[in-house]
């Protein structure tokens, strides 16, 4: 792949970076300073500067970076061209609200099917989205390599490993079970508790004093 190089911690900006170019391009604006990129999408413009030198982007001084150039990376980088198909596993209150709230629009994801065990659900369509039975989690998913997985916590492992049984190589976990993968499998770990907690705890113990940005 093409894109080996650059770090992971760059690779995790390019979304929000991509999200307000676009917005940017879309407004008609043909460059941007990495100052004002770094006050819209708060990372320090140190770290846009590094990041960018990755991208091939180098500012000029006084005219900033190509909106355009920017946006056609990233567009190839993130295979904007391409929509990426995900399943979700587990249509309760956090994935029903997945499932309403359309956060994947203007983006290249698409939450194209979703699965249940309880049959009162399946059947339905939720926020444009048709509910199986998870019985039929094989049958249907064939070309689908991403899932998320918001089924309770005992359910977790068993359905994971149906998953990548099935041909799944990325899950996005928002159980809070640490579910196990062999190593080709990439799992992105969301537990909504564990993050709050840490958050009031660095709230506590770690305030921010303001201004020093
Ligand atoms: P609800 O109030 O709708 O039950 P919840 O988020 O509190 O929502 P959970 O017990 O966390 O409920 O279950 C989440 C969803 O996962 C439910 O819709 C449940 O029917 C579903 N579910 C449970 N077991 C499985 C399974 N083995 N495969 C697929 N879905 C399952």
């Amino acid at each position: 792949m093409s894109d080996n190089k650059i770090p992971q911690a760059t690779a995790k900006r390019l979304p929000l970076y991509y999200r307000f170019l676009n917005n940017l391009y879309a407004k008609g604006k043909l460059r941007v300073s990495s100052k004002e990129l770094s006050e819209a999408v708060k990372v320090d413009s140190a770290t846009i500067r590094r990041d960018f030198s990755y991208f091939g982007a180098l500012g000029k001084k006084g005219y900033g970076y190509n909106v355009e150039y920017l946006l056609g990376f990233f567009r190839k980088t993130l295979d904007q061209d391409e929509i990426t198909r995900i399943v979700l596993i587990g249509v309760g209150n956090l994935g029903t609200a997945f499932l309403q709230y359309n956060f994947t629009k203007n983006n290249n994801t698409k939450i194209e099917m979703a699965f249940d065990a309880d049959p009162n659900k399946v059947g339905q369509v939720i926020g444009g989205v048709p509910i199986y039975h998870i019985d039929d989690l094989e049958e249907k998913i064939s070309n689908i390599t991403v899932a998320i997985l918001t089924v309770p916590v005992s359910e977790a492992q068993i359905i994971t490993d149906r998953l990548i049984q099935a041909g799944t190589s990325g899950i996005l976990n928002f159980t809070p079970a640490r579910i196990t993968v062999p190593d080709e499998v990439r799992v992105h770990h969301i537990d909504l508790a564990v993050e709050l907690q840490s958050l009031v705890y660095f709230l506590k113990h770690y305030p921010l004093d303001g201004g020093t940005e």
